[in-house]
């Protein structure tokens, strides 16, 4: 006998044993009317009363659901209303652009789409049938009616689409099942131990791979999700005390606010020897880590992984072994991507590029058949990203071969910013690079050659038009020329040299 792998398990199970437990406390301070505590039951009963709501408009099996919201308890709930009755969650990111956004609704061929009342402005010129503001809740939910069931749960169905930044010019659509989340959620969570005392805060976007999961994990543990809407390092360090968090997953660029802003608190750090954070997105410096263990008393547990791998590949957890290591050491050895997580298989390829196979990589880019054959030749995933394995069998991540640039978190595709850049009626050419940033991890820099009387402002103003302000040049400097190839591919390694000399790796 086989059962289905579905989203759906992790819900069930809470409601079923935690129905009376706080499951999740919603911000505050928001622009729409807050959830406030809602427990298990409660939470099993907005979803169901979403899913009744979709059954109401039509949406059907498969049928594609976007999202465009802060964390909030309703996007919380709506990745169970949505995927638990087979239809396919969108989360959109926030910041993006209406055209941005526009795009990735016609190219998911989303029919319903939902957004946080600060994002109200993205919903008017879509041309979809049903549109919502998430706080409307008449619209949203539709209680006391049994939703129907989803006729053949069936665990290869795809629960979510994730869009994300890459090697083109338009975000790609990474689709993942509910095996790929169901797995992925599972091993995370044995990974990091959690259990039902855990109290999760989310400093981690739930749009970004789905909370890498732990929106599922938490939940089927029983755990306590605290929802924080906006980064804030006092803010994060007050919720630690108030709630009691244990646990919180973060991009070393939010660890170091919360280090920013553990130099001003006063009275005793709160979480010590209790909350352990996971960091994932680019490698923090070992130095960092260092003042996570010593300043905030807190474990620090790297993980690496993309959106396209739910997103868990290795692990860097501290080892029995380094127990009696000088913090230094053990920073040091934390320092680096880890290990291949339980059922994960990661290799090298002749070129360094690193490789993995697992049950919780994509099932393909939405629509994209051509991209995801490229992405999975030979059956492996291929990463993007190089690097090597040290004496210790542990993956170092040194280098990113695919043209994306990490700032603050969030993928940043060259080549979508050097399209904004050369859409400037003043633009000839343009090459954008990360160089690398103390507190970005690495900053957008435009390099141009372009017309006299061209200013950096101006180019940059001109981006904001087009693209989300996280993607938009930070630095914009004018060269002569731009070095190319024979064939007339630009050297961007040639470019980014001066930026990088003297550091061991060429990403931060
Ligand atoms: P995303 O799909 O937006 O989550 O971005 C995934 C990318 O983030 C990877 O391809 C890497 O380039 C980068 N990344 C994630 N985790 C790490 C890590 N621990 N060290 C270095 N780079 C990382």
């Amino acid at each position: 006998m086989q059962y289905p792998l579905t989203v759906r398990d992790f819900l069930d199970r809470a409601v079923q044993v935690y129905p009376d437990r706080v499951a999740v406390v919603d911000e505050p301070d928001q622009p729409g009317p807050s959830l406030g505590e809602l427990d298990y039951r409660r939470v099993g009963e907005l979803a169901a009363a979403q899913a009744a709501r979709l059954d109401a408009l039509g949406v059907p099996e498969g049928g594609r659901v976007a999202v465009v919201s802060q964390n909030a308890a309703r996007l919380f709930t709506s990745f169970f209303g949505v995927s638990g009755w087979g239809r396919v969650l969108v989360p959109i990111n926030f910041r993006l652009t209406r055209p941005e956004i526009e795009y990735i609704v016609g190219h998911s061929g989303a029919s319903v789409v939902y957004a946080d009342p600060s994002c109200t402005g993205v919903l008017d010129g879509l041309d979809v049938p049903h549109k919502f503001v998430l706080g409307d809740d008449d619209a949203l939910y539709l209680p006391g009616v049994e939703p129907r069931p989803w006729s053949e749960p069936d665990e290869s169905a795809t629960a979510t689409v994730n869009y994300t930044s890459g090697t083109t010019a338009r975000p790609k659509g990474v689709q993942l099942t509910h095996r790929n989340l169901w797995l992925n959620a599972t091993t995370f969570a044995l990974h990091a131990g959690i259990g039902d005392r855990d109290v999760y805060l989310h400093t981690l976007p739930m749009f970004h791979a789905n909370g890498w999961g732990m929106p599922y994990g938490v939940t089927g543990m029983g755990g306590r999700h605290i929802v924080l809407r906006q980064v804030d390092g006092a803010e994060i360090l007050r919720r630690v005390e108030r709630h009691g968090v244990t646990l919180m997953c973060a991009a070393p660029a939010v660890v170091n606010a919360v280090l920013d802003a553990a130099a001003d608190w006063e009275g005793e750090i709160p979480g010590r020897d209790r909350v352990r954070v996971i960091c994932a997105g680019a490698p923090p410096p070992t130095r960092t880590i260092e003042r996570i263990l010593e300043e905030l008393g807190w474990e620090f547990i790297q993980i690496y992984g993309l959106t396209e791998t739910s997103p868990l590949v290795t692990v860097n957890r501290h080892r029995s072994e380094w127990d009696g290591l000088a913090v230094g050491e053990r920073a040091r050895r934390l320092a680096r991507a880890g290990v291949p997580a339980l059922g994960v298989r990661v290799d090298l390829d002749v070129d360094g590029e690193v490789l993995t196979a697992s049950n919780h990589n994509l099932a393909g880019y939405w629509e994209q058949p051509e991209e995801t054959a490229k992405a999975q030749a030979g059956d492996w995933f291929h990463t993007g990203d190089g690097g090597y394995f040290d004496d210790e069998g542990y993956l170092v991540i040194t280098d990113r071969k695919k043209d994306v640039i990490i700032s603050g978190g969030e993928n940043v595709s060259s080549i979508e910013v050097e399209d904004a850049l050369t859409a400037h009626p003043g633009v000839r050419e343009a090459a954008v690079i990360g160089t690398p940033d103390e507190k970005w991890g690495e900053l957008v820099t435009g390099l141009v050659v372009a017309d006299d009387g061209v200013t950096a402002e101006e180019l940059i103003a001109h981006c904001r038009t087009r693209l989300a302000g996280y993607k938009c040049p930070k630095r914009v400097e004018f060269v002569e020329s731009l070095p190319r190839t024979a064939t007339g591919k630009l050297q961007k390694f040639r470019l980014r040299e001066p930026y990088w000399a003297g550091k061991e790796r060429r990403i931060n």
